[in-house]
């Protein structure tokens, strides 16, 4: 019978004959004739040893040759093993070579590699310690999401990802066309859009949220779950081309309801983590970020702190820290400044709330003070922002007369504004980066590293 390593490894399997298929870690050969071959299959960190002896048919010819990176198909029986960090190991009867690596051309021996290097083999990275964990991590955090919402009667729904409406910044935005770059049709000195594949310009989608109002509006709880693409020139560790988004959205919740969504959600995650992913969670706490369990740990522990922009602002001016960009109430809270706030102030997550209108989008509802909107921003220890949301504006006139100061024309949100004038509600939500999150579960410096094939500005391989 065919198991994954993950069972092989329990001692449940003790005494079973079973088949294991993987790839070959590292082979070591005992003067006493026989060999041991760890084998690694992906469905968990550690490797399960094969005792290979020397009685086997194919051992001089095939088995002492064997190279990491090779695939092989095993079968055996699973033994009690005395070795260290493993309760099992098996004793094959058979070991079948389903393709060798070739030891002088595969890149992934034994040494070690540096995360940069490994980057240029993003095809084959998912084949280490480090990255098979951090895809499971990552598996475990999207399969928490859907049960987090569906358990709470949210609906999933599909945002497109081509989008006509240049919502929030044109700027950072990738256009989609099938436009002949080399040989564009021009009217009037400027390019004939009607020409183009939809008859008129369109990108790839920066956010699914105002399309998610339109379903939050009439089913009630929703969310999106899909990538988004910002064309930001940003060389951070932080930021992606191309990302995966979370978007709830809720009907007759207002922003203090939605600071509790997010708290419990992210909550939710963390403890599904550390129960599901025990094993590669060890892993990152040896080796990537010492300390992060224990983190994660006493955020589950305690409530978050939640703190309005004002008082935000007062902290960073009373504080010894120098910083790069000077604090005032009214400017855009800096990365260094998030960070002071949540790993030097509170040391923990913090919500940030009630941000000057003047820094942020049209849509997020305006206070009674007329000055600052009902947006939060989760922030959170070695990342930053991590979820960015807003009660978003249902009164009609007063959204307008935004678009309006942020120079956007209100025939081009023609149906965003029909959701106000047709049964308008108070409605809130926000938006969670998957790789954000990984990062902050696993310890990993560079979110690069935390999503199979990264895009970013002068980079896109594979
Ligand atoms: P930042 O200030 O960090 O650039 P933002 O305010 O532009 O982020 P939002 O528009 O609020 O981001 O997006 C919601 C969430 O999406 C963020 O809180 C973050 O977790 C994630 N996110 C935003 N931009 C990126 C990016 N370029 N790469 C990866 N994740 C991102
Ligand atoms: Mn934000």
């Amino acid at each position: 019978m065919w198991i994954s390593i993950k069972q092989a490894r329990q001692p449940g399997s003790i005494g079973q004959q079973a088949q294991v298929r993987g790839w070959v870690r590292t082979r070591r050969d005992s003067k006493g004739g026989f060999s041991f071959i760890e084998v690694n299959d992906g469905s968990c960190l550690g490797n399960l040893q094969i005792i290979a002896d020397g009685s086997l048919a194919n051992y001089q010819s095939e088995i002492t040759a064997l190279s990491v990176g090779s695939s092989v198909v095993i079968t055996g029986e699973i033994k009690a093993s005395a070795g260290q960090g493993q309760s099992t190991e098996m004793v094959a009867s058979e070991v079948r070579i389903t393709g060798i690596a070739s030891a002088t051309d595969y890149p992934l021996q034994k040494k070690q590699h540096t995360f940069e290097k490994l980057r240029e083999w993003a095809h084959l990275r998912p084949r280490t310690n480090t990255f098979g964990a951090v895809a499971r991590v990552r598996n475990r955090l999207s399969f928490a999401t859907h049960q987090f919402f569906q358990n709470d009667g949210f609906l999933y729904v599909h945002t497109p990802i081509i989008t006509a409406s240049d919502c929030e910044g044109a700027g950072q935005m990738f256009r989609v066309t099938t436009l002949p770059i080399d040989k564009l049709p021009m009217v009037n000195g400027k390019v004939d859009m009607s020409q183009d594949f939809f008859g008129k310009a369109s990108y790839l989608t920066v956010s699914g949220q105002l399309e998610g109002e339109t379903y939050a509006t009439a089913l009630g709880k929703i969310y999106t779950f899909g990538p988004t693409f910002r064309a930001e020139n940003s060389h951070t560790s932080r930021h992606l081309s191309e990302f995966w988004m979370i978007e709830p959205e809720m009907a007759f919740f207002e922003i203090a309801d939605n600071m509790t969504l997010a708290e419990r959600y992210l909550k939710y995650m963390i403890h599904d983590v550390l129960t599901h992913c025990a094993e590669d969670m060890e892993f990152f706490e040896k080796r990537i970020q010492p300390g992060v369990t224990a983190a994660l740990q006493l955020v589950l522990d305690t409530p978050f702190t939640r703190l309005s922009y004002t008082e935000a602002v007062e902290i960073l001016t009373k504080c010894d820290e120098k910083f790069e960009y000077p604090v005032s109430w009214g400017i855009d809270l800096q990365a260094e400044h998030e960070r002071y706030i949540t790993e030097k102030h509170v040391q923990g997550p913090v919500v940030l709330y009630n941000y000057p209108k003047e820094i942020k989008s049209f849509y997020m509802r305006l206070n009674d003070d007329d000055r600052t909107v009902a947006a939060m921003d989760v922030l959170v220890p070695g990342v930053g922002e991590i979820i960015g949301g807003s009660q978003r504006e249902e009164r009609l006139d007063v959204l307008t007369e935004r678009m309006l100061a942020s120079g956007l024309k209100a025939e081009d949100y023609w149906w965003y504004l029909d959701l106000r004038r047709f049964g308008t509600v108070p409605h809130a939500g926000f938006g969670l980066g998957l790789e954000r999150m990984v990062q902050y579960t696993t310890g990993m410096t560079n979110i690069r590293d935390v999503i199979p094939f990264p895009r970013a500005p002068g980079s896109c391989d594979f």
